[in-house]
C-alpha cells in the first residue's frame, strides 16, 4: 500500500500536471469508487484546481467552484489506486474507476485525469471544507511525522500500551506510516518491533522519532518505494526499495552485522528485524 512517501510523491508529480486547470465532465465508471459526496460532483463542473497536497496517506485535490466555493477531492489509494493524467481521447480501461476532463485557460490541449484501481479498495470523496471535521477517519488522524519534532513523537508513544510497531501503524497515533516505514525506522533506531512501547523510555523513542523522519525523508528523496505496482503520477517507479535494510528481507543477512534477519508477526503484519542490531 502506498504510504506517506509514495503519496507525497504522487502529489508532487501530479501537481504540475493539473494545477490551474478546470475540471469538467466527471465520470463515474465504478460507483464503489465514490465513498461520499456523489451529489456534489455536478458542482465540480468548471471548478479550478488550486492545490494538490497530502495528509497521512490521503491525496487531496483542492478546487474552487464556479461560485468560488471550495471543494476537495480526497483520494485514498489503498492497495493499488493510481492517479494519471492522459492526453484527450485516451480510452478508459477495465481498471479505470473515475475520469475527469481538465481544461486550461487559454484553451490548450485537453487532458484527462484517471483514477485507476485494480483491487478496488481505493476511494474518492467529494467534500466541502466543513465536512472534513465530520469524517471520523479524518478527525481521528494523528499528527504528520515530518511536521512533529522527534521529542513530541516520543511523547505520543511513551505511555501507550501496545507493541511499538503496532503503535507506529496506528494512524491515530501518528499518520502515514505503514509496514515498510515502521520496519525500516525501527531497524534504524535499533528497537525490536515487538517490544512494549511503555518499556522504551523517552531517549530511545526520541531516537525512533529521528529515525522515522530520516527514513521518510530519504524515501521521498528517492520518490518512494515501488513494490508490486506503485507508480508516481508520471508513471515512474520509486527507488527506495533498493535500500531496504529489513523490509521484505527475512532470511537474508543484515547489511550491518551479518546476522540472519528474522520474521515475526506484529499487529497481524509480517515484520522483519535483525536479532543483532535491534534490542528489546
Ligand atoms: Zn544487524
Amino acid at each position: 500500500m502506498p504510504e506517506l512517501p509514495e503519496v507525497e510523491t504522487v502529489a508532487r508529480t501530479l501537481a504540475p500536471q493539473v494545477l490551474g486547470r478546470r475540471i469538467s465532465a466527471p465520470r463515474i465508471l465504478d460507483p464503489k469508487a465514490i465513498q461520499a459526496g456523489r451529489e456534489l460532483l455536478p458542482r465540480l463542473e468548471g471548478a479550478r484546481i488550486e492545490a494538490v497536497r497530502r495528509r497521512a496517506k490521503l491525496l487531496l485535490i483542492n478546487a474552487a467552484c464556479a461560485d468560488n466555493e471550495p471543494l476537495s477531492l480526497a483520494f485514498h489509494l489503498k492497495m493499488t489506486g493510481r492517479l494519471f493524467v492522459h492526453p484527450a481521447g485516451t480510452e478508459s480501461h477495465k481498471h479505470t474507476r473515475l475520469t475527469f476532463c481538465l481544461q486550461s485557460e487559454p484553451e490548450d490541449e485537453e487532458r484527462l485525469l484517471f483514477f485507476d484501481d485494480v483491487r478496488r479498495f481505493g476511494y474518492c470523496r467529494v467534500m466541502r471544507p466543513e465536512e472534513f471535521a465530520h469524517w471520523s477517519f479524518w478527525a481521528a488522524l494523528g499528527p504528520e511525522p515530518l511536521e512533529t519534532p522527534p521529542s513530541a513523537i516520543a511523547e505520543r508513544l511513551v505511555s501507550r500500551r501496545g507493541r511499538i510497531k503496532a503503535l507506529l501503524l496506528n494512524q491515530e497515533v501518528i499518520a502515514g506510516i505503514g509496514n515498510i516505514y515502521a520496519d525500516e525506522s525501527l531497524y534504524k533506531a535499533g528497537i525490536r518491533p515487538d517490544v512494549q512501547a511503555d518499556r522504551l523510555g523517552l531517549p530511545r523513542l526520541t531516537a525512533l522519532g529521528n529515525a522515522l523522519q530520516e527514513v521518510l525523508r530519504e524515501s521521498i528523496r528517492q520518490c518512494g518505494s515501488s513494490i508490486r505496482d506503485y507508480r508516481d503520477a508520471e508513471g515512474n517507479a520509486g527507488a527506495f526499495q533498493n535500500t531496504f535494510m529489513v523490509y521484505g528481507r527475512s532470511g537474508e543477512s543484515c547489511r550491518v552485522c551479518g546476522k540472519k534477519l528474522r520474521k515475526c508477526v506484529v499487529a497481524g503484519r509480517t515484520t522483519v528485524f535483525c536479532p543483532g542490531c535491534q534490542k528489546a
